[in-house]
């Protein structure tokens, strides 16, 4: 093991990275230190999952190979989130502490540009920024590219996923021909390769462990519910940790603050995180969660991007990622700085193939766990309690003096008795929750139908008549916008807290769909389609006025529900 010394690095900066706590080089600063400092030209591609110290891996030579008598911008660090920015340039800062004259900015967008403008002014060496803010600043050309001589493309695989292509053609294209191109990543997605191949020239690759693998120290779980019961499986996943404190992924916006909501109604310390938030609210929830006045953070993946805790006992997955490399990213959240980690998993039967898929991508195997039945919670929670009292401090000099009014007033109650009030008091409240609490494990076996109406391909037509029971919906999507019968009794089925929806006739159309289902649940109905988005289009969903008891034939219905349609959008 080398010392950052031995890798090259100069006195004043190893002071600041030694008032960090970093003694030694983690092994993605060992292999890509030297690469940078040792070489005129280098293009340099890290797959090294999220924790292990790529920051300094790029940071420290960069700084190192900063001229400071000179005033131009020199490197470019671009992120994909503000929050990354910030913590990037922080760290840079930091490392730089003994430095003298070296200018850092980080410019992201969510803050104002003529400030931002202003310091760029004054002579910055090292810029920061998310490609959208930064191409802004270029175009009121805020900013001179023209000679930077390194650009680090930090997360490139977060940030293609999130669509920044364009912003890093119209930025690269700034920025001179001859220049060092260095690029970070968890996993080698396709986009990343496409982009190393268009603006990087027979790059260097670095890999630390296996490409696109899991954290080593994370361990995988997963829980297989019915759809409906996701919430009531998280809250006993984290019922049955005590000392749980975790960040629980869900896909949308909507869905984070829902869940976050319910959480908190139901007694948890829990917030939620998302883009619809302002900076200064996402910047108070982070705090919070970062001294751990929070327990439970619910985020989307973009939002959670910048947090860097590194003692996470779970990342609870509510739903799977959309892809495998989100995963990777999530549960590299967990077990880090060398501590174990669990990433959990709560998944459907049908999505279980997922599993094996992201199995195979990390090259680790899942548990099945059961989700813990409410005498499994009862217990762990009784004993945590337990082990509460028995480490609590007492202060002998405030408690002594009462001691005598307090044992008058108990002794009508022996010890027996006294232990279980007092155990009582805290543990009510999971006594009465968990009082003849379902089991929530189901298989993977293919469902019977009546449990959920999870039915495979076309037989969920059933041509019954519809009757009294069933309202007809008009949904605008349909076979266009990649809408299938599966994907509608999916979101039906995930209706939270309301049971088992039956479902009537489905009928795809090309831009609409018409639905039927239980009349009883029809706001509930409503609500989960309306607003939410189908492959890019927000779904509008009404009832159906035409009359169904006559039990239309195909084509007629075809036609009703068009021209409903039709009614329904002007
Ligand atoms: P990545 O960008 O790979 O996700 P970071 O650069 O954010 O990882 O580093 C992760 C954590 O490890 C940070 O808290 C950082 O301060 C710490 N760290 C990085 N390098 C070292 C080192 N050489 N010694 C000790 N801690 C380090
Ligand atoms: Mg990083």
């Amino acid at each position: 093991m080398n010392t950052f010394t031995e890798l090259g690095i100069h006195d004043n900066i190893v002071m600041g990275l030694t008032a960090l706590g970093f003694q030694e080089p983690t092994p993605v600063q060992e292999q890509v230190i030297p690469q940078v400092l040792q070489h005129q030209h280098v293009d340099l591609i890290s797959l090294a999952q999220t924790g292990t110290g790529k920051t300094a891996a790029f940071g420290v030579p960069l700084i190192q190979l900063t001229d400071t008598n000179k005033k131009h911008t020199q490197g470019l660090v671009l992120c994909p989130t503000r929050e990354l920015c910030v913590q990037v340039a922080r760290d840079l800062e930091a490392f730089s502490k003994n430095v003298k004259n070296i200018h850092i900015l980080s410019v992201y967008g969510g803050a104002r540009i003529d400030q931002q403008i202003q310091s760029l002014r004054k002579g910055v060496h090292i810029i920061i920024a998310t490609p959208g803010r930064l191409k802004d600043l270029l175009t009121r050309k805020a900013v001179d590219l023209s000679r930077v001589s390194y650009v680090v493309f930090d997360e490139a695989d977060e940030m293609l996923q999130m669509g920044f292509q364009d912003d890093l053609t119209a930025i690269l294209a700034y920025t001179p021909k001859k220049k060092n191109t260095l690029l970070f990543s968890a996993t080698m997605s396709k986009e990343v390769a496409a982009i190393a191949s268009k603006y990087m020239s027979d790059p260097i690759e670095l890999t630390i462990g296996t490409k696109n693998a899991g954290a080593a120290n994370v361990r995988h779980e997963y829980y297989m519910v019915h759809p409906r019961d996701r919430y009531l499986a998280l809250k006993r996943i984290v019922d049955n940790s005590p000392d749980n404190y975790s960040i629980v992924f869900c896909r949308t916006r909507r869905e984070t603050g829902e869940i976050a909501n319910k959480l908190v109604q139901d007694g948890y310390n829990a917030d939620a995180l998302h883009g619809d938030l302002s900076q200064v609210q996402r910047d108070q929830v982070m705090k919070k969660f970062r001294c751990k006045n929070l327990q439970i953070l619910v985020a989307t993946d973009v939002a959670a991007r910048g947090l860097d805790v590194s003692d996470l006992t779970h990342v609870i997955n509510y739903n799977l990622p959309d892809e495998i490399s989100g995963y990777t990213h999530r549960s590299g959240r967990t077990g880090r700085a060398g501590r174990t980690g669990i990433s959990v998993v709560i998944v459907i039967p049908q999505e279980l193939y997922r599993i094996r898929l992201i199995e195979r991508k990390i090259q680790k195997m899942f548990t099945q766990c059961s989700v813990p039945s409410g005498e499994d919670i009862c217990k762990k929670q009784l004993l945590n309690m337990i082990d509460t009292v028995m480490q609590v401090e007492v202060d002998h000099g405030q408690i002594d003096p009462l001691y005598a009014e307090i044992a008058e007033k108990f002794t009508q109650l022996d010890r027996e008795e006294l232990v279980k009030r007092f155990v009582s008091l805290e543990f009510n409240r999971f006594l009465q929750y968990y009082k003849n609490a379902p089991d929530l494990n189901v298989s993977a076996k293919p469902q019977k139908q009546g449990r959920g109406n999870m039915i495979k391909g076309r037989e969920y037509i059933r041509d019954s008549k519809p009757t009294q029971k069933f309202t007809r919906f008009n949904l605008n999507v349909g076979r266009r916008q990649g809408v299938m019968p599966q994907g509608l009794i999916g979101k039906i089925n995930e209706i939270p807290d309301v049971g088992r929806i039956k479902i009537g006739k489905i009928d795809i159309l090309r831009n609409s769909a018409v639905l039927e289902a239980d009349s009883k649940y029809a706001s509930q109905i409503i609500a989960a389609f309306q607003r939410s988005e189908i492959n890019g289009k927000t779904v509008a969903i009404e009832v159906s006025k035409s009359p169904h008891s006559t039990g239309p034939k195909r084509g007629q219905r075809t036609k009703t529900s068009h021209r409903n349609r039709r009614k329904s959008i002007s």
